[in-house]
Parts: C-alpha cells; sequence; structure tokens
C-alpha cells in the first residue's frame, strides 16, 4: 500500500482526500518508482474540477522524481537505484509511489535536485516545445517580439529565462506589478500587468505597431480576443491552457480580417508520444538547467497531505514559479 491523493469525484479542493491505495509490481513497458518530490501544476486543477475529465475514483497529478524501485520487461533505459523523473499521462503523481509507463520516465542528471526535477518536468518540457517547436511561418530569429501570458507562472518562468537564452524579445503579461517585476528580473525584455493594463495597445506600442510574431496564451477566455489583435501579419496565435476558461468558439473568419492569422492549440503529450523524442526535449532542458541558463523556481512547497490548501493558492494566482508537494 501507498499514501495517495485520491478525488471520487469531480470538484473543489475538498474532494482532494489523503488515501490508501495499492501499488503493484510493473507490468511489461511500465516502472515502479518512489517520489522524493511530486510537481504541482495548473492541468491538476482541470482534472479535479472535471474540465478534463478522468474516470472515477483517480489519483491525479502528472509531474514527479524519485527513485527507480522495479522495471518491468522490455524497459531498457531505466534500473533499480536510478534517480528519476517525468512528465506522463495517465495522471496519477499525487502518491508517495506508483506504478506507470516508462516511457515518459527519464534518468535525472546528478546535478539537478530531485525537487528540481519534479518542478520542472511538464513546464520545462513544455517551454521547450513552445518556443522551439511551436513556430510562426517565418520561424522565428533573435530579436523577435513574442506575448507570453501568465509570465510569471511555473511555465512562464522557465518560458521568459529561456527566451532570453534564445535572443527572444519576450512580452509578459502577468497579474500584478510585483509578477511583472519577477518576470522583467527572469528575462522577459517588456511586462505588462494585464490586469489594470490594455495589453494589446501596450504590444502595439512596444513593437513600434508592428504587432509580435507569437502570443502564448495559457490563460484561455480572458485574453484570447485580446491576444489576436497582437499578432502582426502571419503571426501564430499558440493557445495552450485555460486557466481563466476555455477560449468559446470563434468565426475563423475573424483571423483573415486580423492579417492571415494562424491558430494553433498545443498539448505536450503531442510531443512526447515517443521515448526517443521525450528523451530529445529532456536533454535539452536538463542542459539549459544544469549549465544554470535556466534557474526553477521553487516559490512553494506544500507537504502532500496539504494538498488542498496548494490547489486553492493556485486557483487564487497566489502563486509564482513552480510548487512542489513534499514528502515525509
Ligand atoms: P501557473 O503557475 O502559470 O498558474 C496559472 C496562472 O494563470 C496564475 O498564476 C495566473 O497568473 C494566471 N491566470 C490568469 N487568469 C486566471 C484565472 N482566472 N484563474 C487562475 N489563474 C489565472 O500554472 P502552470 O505553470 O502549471 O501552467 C500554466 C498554464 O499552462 C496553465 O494554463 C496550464 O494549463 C498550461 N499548460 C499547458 C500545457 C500544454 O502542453 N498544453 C502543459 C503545461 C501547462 P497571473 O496572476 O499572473 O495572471
Amino acid at each position: 500500500m501507498t499514501r495517495a491523493i485520491q478525488i471520487r469525484q469531480h470538484g473543489g479542493p475538498e474532494e482532494l482526500e489523503l488515501t490508501d491505495v495499492p501499488v503493484s509490481e510493473p507490468a511489461a513497458g511500465q516502472v515502479r518508482i518512489r517520489h522524493r518530490a511530486i510537481g504541482l501544476n495548473f492541468i491538476d486543477v482541470y482534472h479535479r474540477t472535471g474540465l478534463y475529465p478522468l474516470p472515477m475514483p483517480a489519483t491525479i497529478g502528472m509531474e514527479g522524481a524519485g527513485v527507480i524501485e522495479a522495471v518491468g520487461e522490455g524497459v531498457t533505459h531505466l534500473q533499480v537505484g536510478d534517480r528519476a523523473a517525468y512528465a506522463s499521462m495517465p495522471p496519477g503523481s499525487y502518491c508517495e509511489a506508483r506504478v506507470m509507463p516508462a516511457m515518459n520516465v527519464c534518468k535525472l542528471p546528478d546535478a539537478i535536485s530531485f525537487e528540481t526535477g519534479a518542478a520542472m518536468m511538464l513546464k520545462g518540457l513544455t517551454a521547450q516545445y513552445l518556443l522551439k517547436k511551436t513556430l510562426p511561418v517565418e520561424g522565428l530569429q533573435p530579436g523577435d517580439h513574442v506575448l507570453f501570458h501568465a509570465a510569471a507562472g511555473g511555465v512562464g518562468l522557465i518560458a521568459c529565462q529561456w527566451a532570453r537564452v534564445l535572443g527572444l524579445q519576450l512580452i509578459a503579461t502577468a497579474g500584478s506589478d510585483e509578477k511583472c517585476q519577477l518576470a522583467l528580473a527572469n528575462g522577459a525584455a517588456h511586462a505588462i500587468n494585464y490586469r489594470t493594463e490594455d495589453f494589446a495597445a501596450r504590444v502595439k506600442d512596444i513593437t513600434g505597431g508592428r504587432g509580435v510574431k507569437v502570443v502564448y496564451d495559457s490563460v484561455g477566455k480572458d485574453t484570447w480576443d485580446q491576444s489576436l489583435d497582437c499578432l502582426r501579419p502571419f503571426g501564430l496565435m499558440a493557445s495552450f491552457g485555460n486557466a481563466s476558461g476555455p477560449v468559446p468558439p470563434f468565426a475563423p473568419g475573424a483571423l483573415g480580417a486580423k492579417g492571415s492569422l494562424y491558430v494553433t492549440r498545443q498539448t505536450l503529450f503531442s510531443h512526447i508520444s515517443s521515448r526517443q523524442a521525450t528523451q530529445a526535449m529532456a536533454d535539452d532542458l536538463f542542459a539549459v538547467v544544469a549549465s544554470g541558463q535556466v534557474k526553477i523556481h521553487m516559490a512553494q512547497r506544500y507537504a502532500l497531505a496539504d494538498v488542498q490548501q496548494a490547489h486553492r493558492d493556485l486557483e487564487a494566482r497566489k502563486t509564482t514559479g513552480s510548487t512542489i508537494l513534499t514528502l515525509p
């Protein structure tokens, strides 16, 4: 048996219950990992509320780091005793130990701690594919302007730093002046408090009226319309989340009227659908973190048993950077 957080039905943070669940031996293609730290992500909120429905009962959580305890048949890239970290489907990381598919589990370099590993896999691989694989028709060159919403959050602070490494002029938005300062301190070229300022007007000012090549939008409903106004002709709207609610249906004609825009809805799990792709992206992430070019901000820590409070704070926009759940 292992301690785990389960939900019996979709709902509020009060549905997150600490309980004992059985943990088995890994089947072919699986490993058993004993967590040292667990990552908290906004997608966990979607799984809890049912925006992304799950079969019940469910243990949520998509990110963690720990030690490999058992290895199923056919798994060759991991051995018992390896330090490892992952961002993986299906959900189930809010626990002390779990059996899971090995495909997305990567050996964690010695230079990277368990806590950092747990805080960065889902968020860092997301920043990686957004900045390097989700590109406008002309590609991205150093000096290009991009707009990144919620830039002081978990994915956001990694993206700010990685964009600076790539030479991009990242325009950050965030929900308070303090969060804007944090984004600037982490490599954003400009920052806009989108709760007090008209961010589309500011983006036009900053870019001399041209607009940005890409908008990275994980806020969804509240930022969608204005974000389209921030793009230059043939610009790319990269939607990847719904922190304020899902984007309502829209008329494609609007994309023509605003300059032949492109729209994509991205998800990490299309990018890490093979072992090879997962490892290549993880190696890229490990390199920028181990070299110190990208620092992982673990701004909040909660005991696994206090996960209800962690969800309340995340949804109330009280957190910055990454949040981890700790184990006794
Ligand atoms: P964050 O730490 O960024 O937290 C979410 C942030 O969204 C908040 O801090 C807040 O920042 C902002 N926000 C804006 N409006 C709201 C609202 N109404 N309610 C709550 N928050 C709001 O979370 P993560 O780093 O875990 O994830 C960032 C986003 O990226 C999420 O939307 C997530 O779903 C998405 N994501 C998508 C992936 C994909 O592959 N598609 C993978 C990973 C993450 P502020 O106060 O500054 O506005």
